[in-house]
């Protein structure tokens, strides 16, 4: 064990690990380097806390800079209000504009350490992410809704153009290995419809427009191939981050045009 352990000194000391947030060179925790080697143990799935997950991938003031969603916060969009006393409510954004989808939900604010993880996931692909942001995701899914309640996850497509360029789709593989880790948590029947819902128009990216504006923008880009598909199911439509809602909303409208019986939204990222 001694041999072990000097082993792993010996190594950190010789090779540390480069923060995915701020690009620093940092020596993981031991902790961290634990769940490193025995990943996925038997987790506690409803207090499983990003620290924890996130310790092998950032330095400890990233992950100090990790910013979690907490009530209060609109029971609708999920918005997370400024005051920190009282109960959750509705927004005033969602009484002025209704939501097609039931509610919205996300691990953390679109901001500081949580945008930096998400722009490496996405743009520099660093796909070792995916596994422990999968974990995190559904962990959320655990605390907010009975997983029993859906049939089907849709992750949020993208245009066929963008798929080609990028190489993969961020929302789909952070819900890929879910039915896996549903029979690890002994609860959820779920199908994955990576294709029940295809990206039909080609849409500029959304960053820097407002809310009007980016609903102009996205406005009928989805469409159901197969009505089959959605028909009649209970829908969880999972994206990495989630701004004014407008993309998610039009989702929500195409999978109940298509005969689902419900959408709810599951993100990463709150943007505030
Ligand atoms: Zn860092
Ligand atoms: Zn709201």
């Amino acid at each position: 064990m001694l041999f072990f352990r000097l082993a792993r000194i010996l190594k950190e000391a010789l090779f540390p690990s480069k923060c995915m947030g701020c690009g620093s060179f940092f020596h993981p925790s031991r902790d961290a380097a634990q769940r490193n080697n025995s990943s996925a143990k038997a987790y506690e799935w409803e207090t499983m806390t990003f620290e924890k997950v996130m310790a092998p991938f950032l330095c400890s003031d990233c992950l100090c800079n990790f910013l979690p969603v907490e009530s209060p916060l609109c029971s609708v969009c999920g918005f997370v209000f400024k005051s920190r006393e009282g109960n959750d409510h509705i927004c005033g954004n969602c009484i002025e504009h209704p939501k097609r989808f039931g509610k919205a939900r996300a691990l953390g604010i679109y901001d500081k350490t949580l945008m930096e993880v998400v722009h490496s996931f996405k743009y520099k692909e660093k796909l070792q992410l995916a596994r422990p942001l999968e974990e995190l995701l559904f962990s959320v899914f655990v605390r907010n809704w009975n997983i029993d309640d859906f049939d089907l996850v849709v992750p949020v497509p993208l245009h066929v153009k963008r798929f080609r360029k990028r190489g993969f789709n961020q929302a789909y593989l952070l819900v890929r290995d879910w039915p896996g880790i549903a029979v690890k948590f002994k609860s959820g029947n779920f199908d994955i419809g990576q294709d029940a819902l295809c990206r039909t128009a080609w849409t500029e990216p959304q960053t820097g427009l407002g809310r009007k504006k980016r609903m102009e923008n996205i406005k009928g880009a989805f469409s159901v191939g197969d009505e089959s598909k959605v028909n009649g199911k209970r829908v969880l439509l999972v994206d990495d981050v989630y701004t004014t809602g407008a993309t998610v909303d039009e989702c929500a409208k195409a999978i109940l045009g298509g005969g689902a019986v419900s959408v709810d939204v599951l993100t990463l990222a709150r943007a505030v």
